[in-house]
């Protein structure tokens, strides 16, 4: 990803490797993350109101070792400007995304594995060297929020914006302009 910063330092959002169960039922944990500081991405500003709250499911669907399957939803109140008249407008956003961490070498002759990503098309599979005691999930809540940023908010569906000939919002009152409507390459396009 281009334009995108690291995630927010003090985030602590890591789960111990020893608490997913072996039999592939899922382990459940939830983190409530520190607001970060806004961020440039689609080519605007997003600002974080309130925490990121992440869900984490983890199971350990195959031979044990095998991989750890990772659930990541995350939950963000943002603030980006209106696409029409530059308001501060919030939204509630819900994403998530799937990663399958597996040993590098068990990655490389388990062509199951891949068949499995390539069938449900939205698991990424992170190879690893060995699983350490615990599994760092902060970049990848940090991944699942930013591709989740919507790429545009309206402060109203029935936003006027602002006039093009002085700059008035035109939410707020008329500002007598006389716009032209009659652009002639508008013509052009309503008559095809
Ligand atoms: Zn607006
Ligand atoms: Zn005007």
């Amino acid at each position: 990803m281009t334009g995108v910063t690291a995630p927010h330092p003090e985030w602590e959002c890591a789960i111990r490797v020893s608490l997913i169960p072996s039999g592939g039922e899922p382990y459940l944990e939830s983190f409530e993350l520190p607001a970060p500081d806004p961020v440039e991405h689609w080519g605007q500003t997003y600002a974080f109101r309130g925490p990121i709250l992440a869900a984490v499911e983890a199971s350990s669907p195959g031979a044990s070792g095998a991989g750890i399957l990772v659930k990541i939803t995350v939950r963000a109140e943002v603030s980006l400007p209106c696409s029409r008249c530059l308001r501060q407008t919030g939204l509630a956003i819900v994403g998530d995304l799937r990663y399958l961490f597996t040993l590098r070498s068990s990655h490389e002759d388990c062509p199951e594995r891949e068949e499995g990503a390539d069938r449900d098309g939205d698991i990424d599979v992170i190879p690893v060297d060995a699983f350490e005691a615990v599994l760092d999930l902060s970049p990848y809540v940090w991944e699942v929020l930013v591709l989740n940023l919507p790429e545009g908010a309206l402060c109203a569906d029935d936003c006027k914006g602002l006039c093009p000939i002085c700059g008035k919002d035109k939410n707020e009152g008329d500002c007598g302009c006389k716009e032209d409507n009659t652009d002639p390459r508008l013509a052009v396009l309503r008559e095809l």
